[in-house]
């Protein structure tokens, strides 16, 4: 009952999207990679933009790294378009450049773990099989009045199997993204807008006025602060850069030069300005200054001077791109 009463709200309500205009598996696995930590908004321009220029799996997998690290700059969780790239080939190579069908299969390619197999099944295969997400949690977490954890593996795989009951014999791709678009639109975070809900004759916690205490969910660890300096590090027009990925994030995407206080490579000239990158687990306070390199100090292999002219055509962390060109904008590099 409730999936039929969910299909048929779907199928009246759901927002247009481009990637709901197809089956078209590779198009559902790009959406769903990009929607992963990204609100719909947001990546809409990149979808667009990458399906334009990396329209198929063939595409992808012949593209340069470069290309596709652009293409991406500015969506943030950079292992995301890694794996879709390694992904692409990966199809290219062990299944003849088409996107394998069955969910086991899915999940062996790079970046594919249980709820991005189950949404391609569902929604590119029409396979009974559920996908499930923080919004789908939350959604059955009150429905159910559910008292497990739902941060939990366990809770997880419970309501995996409970919703593939529930799936039978309805539309698999109607259903799953019927509840996702539920858990975005009505059965929201803070205040869900239960009058207009399509299940809420099913639903426990609306009956006893107790939504605002589903999901249950532990809480999570409050992120790190960290502290750093970025070096602004100019030379005849020629702009130091970093590759150091040693702290695991964003790998391939330049960096400015980013040390702690006791870097003794450095000889600062200037303090230029201050400000924060917010990660889901960390925020980097940074104080952004204009340097110079010392003489005699070692330069690790990582650091590479680029003309300054080829900045902008880089593919950079988000948080240096933001810093470099509000620097150069106040500065004499404004027509760069
Ligand atoms: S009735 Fe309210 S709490 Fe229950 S599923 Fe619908 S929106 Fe969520």
């Amino acid at each position: 009952m409730i999936a039929k009463e969910l299909v048929e709200w779907y199928r009246q309500n759901k927002r247009e999207l481009p990637f709901r205009l197809t089956k078209d598996p590779y198009s559902v696995w790009v959406s769903e990679i990009m929607a992963q930590q990204t609100r719909i908004d947001t990546m809409l321009p990149y979808y667009d933009r990458w399906m334009k220029q990396f329209p198929n799996i063939q595409a992808c997998a012949e593209a340069d790294e470069n290309s596709v690290l652009k293409a991406w700059e500015g969506l943030g969780y950079y292992r995301r378009v890694k794996m879709l790239w390694a992904g692409s080939k990966m199809i290219m190579s062990e299944f003849d450049g088409v996107f394998p069908k069955d969910y086991h299969d899915i999940k062996k390619i790079p970046g594919i773990g249980e709820y991005t197999a189950a949404a391609i099944s569902s929604i590119a295969f029409d396979q009974p099989i559920a996908a499930v997400d923080g919004n789908v949690l939350r959604v059955i977490g009150r429905v159910l009045m559910m008292d497990r954890d739902i941060a939990k593996d366990t809770t997880k795989k419970y309501v995996a199997e409970l919703l593939n009951q529930w799936m039978i014999g309805s539309d698999p791709s109607d259903f799953t993204q019927g509840l996702m678009e539920l858990g975005t639109l009505i059965c929201k975070v803070p205040t869900p807008e239960c009058p207009r809900c399509p299940i809420k004759d099913h639903c426990l916690a609306y009956k006893s006025g107790m939504q605002s205490e589903y999901p249950v969910k532990s809480s999570s660890k409050k992120p790190g602060i960290e502290f750093y300096f970025v070096h602004i590090v100019l030379d005849d027009n020629q702009l130091l850069v970093s590759n150091d990925w040693s702290d695991g994030l964003m790998e391939g995407y330049i960096r400015l030069p980013q040390t702690d206080r006791d870097n003794t490579c450095f000889e600062v000239e200037e303090s230029l300005f201050t400000t924060k990158h917010v990660f889901s687990h960390k925020i980097w306070n940074l104080s952004v200054v204009k340097s110079k390199l010392k003489e005699g100090a070692d330069h690790p292999d990582y650091w590479k001077w680029i003309p300054l002219t080829e900045a902008d055509a880089q593919p950079w962390i988000s948080a240096h791109r933001k810093i470099l060109f509000e620097y150069l904008k106040k500065s004499d590099f404004s027509s760069l």
